[in-house]
């Protein structure tokens, strides 16, 4: 029997819609057989999840998803089968939290400038015992009707050169890797057509991220197309990586991005989860 892998997705410890618990009773509904729950810089979804695959018998896999900072653009690099409690990578958690506080902080601050104010108390209301993301700032947004779409709310404020972007320096792409590897996890670049860069840019970051330690890269992911996939392949064989698949599922209401919903991996690569322990 062939397994299904999905190694990419949010819960509400991040910016997800499900929690923990009923992310992982999805992804069983849609048949995913073994699951990485990566939330965005917090390993605190993992245990509740971890309880619910052990009811209904399908593996988890304790995952993250870090960003980080590279020659001014944000990265974003999951971790598999990484020790949530190992000390180096609790320690890299909570600078990463400080600063995604930091940074609600002064996008409220500069959304109150173009008259919208109290925002930060409103996300830190919903994103719950979460990390607020940008996400909770487009959702606020948009329930206010300050506009019409999740995308207007980026396209309007939030995106680079918007009047509320604000721009962080995250940890670095050496650091994060490091944070994974000593916590004995498989770092993988993700969704390295999502960030509009060239490929001698991602060509040049991956030699970086190889040097420091990664080992994968993200061939399919939920958004990308038949295209991108083929791109992503080319990265993985010039760099010798191995491949993850993941769908980057966030919430229900987007039909098109399902758990689990994902094309195989091509055949020539040798996917993650050869590296994964027995
Ligand atoms: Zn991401
Ligand atoms: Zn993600």
């Amino acid at each position: 029997m062939t397994l299904r892998y999905d190694l990419h997705c949010h819960s509400t410890a991040s910016d997800g819609a499900l929690s923990p618990r009923d992310l992982v009773s999805r992804a069983f509904e849609q048949g995913v057989n073994v699951l990485a729950l990566t939330d965005h810089d917090t390993v605190d979804g993992l245990g509740e999840a971890r309880l619910q695959a052990q009811q209904l018998g399908i593996r988890l896999i304790n995952g993250i998803e870090l960003s980080c900072t590279h020659l001014n653009q944000c990265l974003h690099i999951v971790g598999l089968n990484i020790d949530p409690d190992h000390p180096g990578l609790r320690e890299g958690l909570s600078k990463q939290q400080a600063l995604r506080d930091e940074r609600a902080k002064r996008i409220a601050d500069k959304l109150a400038k173009k008259g919208i104010p109290g925002v930060y108390e409103a996300v830190l209301v919903n994103s719950g015992k979460g990390e607020i993301t940008r996400t909770h700032f487009a959702e606020y947004l948009l329930r206010q009707a300050y506009v019409n779409s999740m995308q207007e709310a980026f396209d309007r404020y939030l995106n680079k050169g918007q009047p509320a972007y604000v721009s962080t320096s995250w940890a670095s792409l050496e650091e994060v890797v490091s944070w994974i590897v000593n916590a004995g996890g498989i770092a993988v670049l993700a969704h390295p057509l999502r960030y509009k860069l060239s490929n001698k840019w991602i060509n040049r970051a991956l030699a970086v991220f190889k040097e420091a330690g990664g080992q994968g890269i993200e061939v399919v992911n939920g958004r990308g197309s038949l295209e991108e996939v083929r791109l992503a392949q080319q990265f993985a064989e010039r760099h010798q990586l191995v491949a993850s698949t993941g769908s980057d599922f966030h919430a229900p209401d987007t039909p098109y991005l399902e758990l689990g919903r994902l094309v195989e991996l091509p055949a020539t690569l040798i996917p993650v989860w050869s590296l994964f322990p027995n």
